[in-house]
């Protein structure tokens, strides 16, 4: 099966190629001739990630998915949650939204917080949307060159090592993302 995957992050689409098999391949925007941002400007995941997918499925009739994460913290109120690409700014500078997120959590004993993902899949017309979830803690320092995002910052729950310490592979075996895939995968497989 060919899927459209609504994204210009191409740490996303790596991760998403990766967890491919053999029953799906992806075809990319740029193949499609769409360079333009995709607007994401709905108040929540669900609807930036349906934002996404309708635009393309609108301009291009074919089936695909979009996904859209955010990052939300406890003690934040779920904040940055859907602003975490421009928490510090338009400029959605990973570095910058680090830095703010580090100094708004000082003093802050509870540094429990999630990465959300929220895929939406248009097939034949139809939505579906699928959600994955990995739980951690903000550390106070970044470690790790790997990943993207706020990955350098973000311990998953049950281990010692930020996204950012970790190969794609390990990623992919927890992360919030790989979880909303498995998700679409399995009732793709339905299809
Ligand atoms: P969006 O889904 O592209 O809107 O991403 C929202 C923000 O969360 C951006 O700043 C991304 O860099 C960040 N982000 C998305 N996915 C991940 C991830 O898997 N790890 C770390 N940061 C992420």
């Amino acid at each position: 099966m060919k899927l459209v995957f609504a994204t210009q992050n191409p740490n996303k689409a790596k991760e998403i190629e990766a967890k491919l098999g053999t029953d799906f391949s992806i075809i990319g925007l740029d193949t499609l001739g769409i360079t333009e941002e995709i607007p994401e400007t709905a108040p929540n995941l669900e609807g930036n990630a349906l934002q996404k997918a309708r635009y393309v499925y609108q301009k291009t009739k074919r089936n695909c998915f979009a996904d859209d994460t955010g990052l939300e913290v406890e003690a934040l109120n779920g904040e940055p949650g859907v602003l975490s690409a421009r928490y510090a700014g338009l400029q959605k500078n990973a570095e910058d939204n680090m830095a703010l997120l580090l100094t708004n959590l000082k003093d802050k004993p509870n540094r429990s917080a999630q990465f959300r993902t929220v895929i939406a899949l248009i097939i034949d017309g139809e939505e579906h949307l699928f959600e994955g979830v990995a739980k951690g803690t903000i550390i106070e320092t970044k470690q790790g060159n790997e990943g993207f995002g706020y990955d350098p910052i973000f311990v998953p729950d049950g281990y010692t090592r930020t996204f950012a310490q970790m190969g794609l592979d390990e990623k992919n075996l927890l992360s919030h993302r790989a979880k909303a895939f498995d998700k679409m995968k399995e009732f793709l497989k339905t299809k």
